[in-house]
């Protein structure tokens, strides 16, 4: 009830004030490592990143202390989930009132035991990437996803013109996927991500971005930096979802930086308002 409330109450500031709206999930990132190499990928590709496979990464336990205490709906993003070892770990023991979406490329064999692919409240949001992927993976666990009647969606993004992509996809996926969602290429949407100049802003955001480690980061790109996070929850109490911050890094955003309920003010060299 009080879910179908907020998501009315999220639906309505959105409509009347044209605006993206927090959807109120935490964004996990419970590794960064990926089996694909994708050229458009964001996380590779922040200007100043660091080595993400690097990160040290939180034990399935830490994990569901931190969603259970949050008490949120989750998204577990990356990266590539299914190469975190514990995650099916971490779906079966998480608080079983809260929905789990996963962010795959789905081309990781899902090998073994599949039964926790069944818990309820549990959705996968699949990516295809018909330049980097195994097709044969992907199918293969496609077929799995189906006879064990998971949610799932899948879409793909644009990065070769739509037509031709809509013509790869068919002839990959023929009739296993005839409602794949075609996405903008988010690095020519978003300005904040243009890398035609380097801007200071006021930056905020409403957001709950966990990196690896634990540490809460204001956007992709700092996460990838590894600069300027807030709390780690996996030893700190959370703080609050809207964080704003002055930022100099302006234009050299990740892309899906711009996404979600955030604002940029531009500020002159001078000025220093108060965080
Ligand atoms: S599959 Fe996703 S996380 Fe992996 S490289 Fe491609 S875009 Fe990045
Ligand atoms: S402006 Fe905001 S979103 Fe962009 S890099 Fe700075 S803190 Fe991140």
């Amino acid at each position: 009830m009080k879910r179908k409330l907020n998501h009315l109450l999220r639906y309505l500031k959105k409509r009347f004030s044209g605006r993206q709206v927090f959807d109120e999930k935490v964004r996990a990132y419970l590794t960064l490592r990926c089996n694909l190499n994708c050229e458009f990928c964001v996380n590779n590709h922040v200007d100043g990143g660091k080595n993400l496979t690097n990160y040290s990464l939180l034990g399935a336990s830490e994990w569901i202390r931190i969603f259970n205490s949050l008490e949120r709906d989750i998204v577990i993003t990356g990266g590539e989930p299914f190469l975190y070892k514990e995650l099916r770990n971490i779906v079966q023991r998480v608080n079983r009132k809260l929905e789990i979406t996963i962010y795959s490329n789905l081309t990781v064999p899902i090998k073994g035991d599949t039964s926790w692919l069944k818990r309820k409240g549990l959705s996968i949001y699949g990516s295809y990437h018909p330049l980097y992927s195994n097709n044969k993976a992907f199918l293969e666990n496609i077929k799995i996803l189906k006879q064990l009647n998971v949610k799932f969606s899948i879409h793909a993004i644009d990065v070769m013109g739509k037509e031709k992509l809509e013509h790869i996809c068919k002839e990959n996926l023929g009739d296993e996927i005839p409602d794949i969602t075609i996405d903008e290429d988010q690095r020519e949407i978003y300005d904040c991500a243009s890398k035609a100049s380097r801007k200071k802003v006021r930056c905020s955001r409403k957001i709950i971005l966990i990196a690896p480690d634990g540490n809460r980061y204001q956007c992709v790109s700092r996460m990838a930096r590894q600069v300027d996070p807030f709390e780690n929850l996996a030893n700190e109490s959370f703080t609050t979802a809207r964080r704003i911050v002055i930022c100099n890094d302006y234009g050299y955003c990740a892309p899906c930086d711009g996404v979600g309920e955030t604002s940029f003010t531009f500020l002159n060299e001078g000025d220093n308002i108060e965080k």
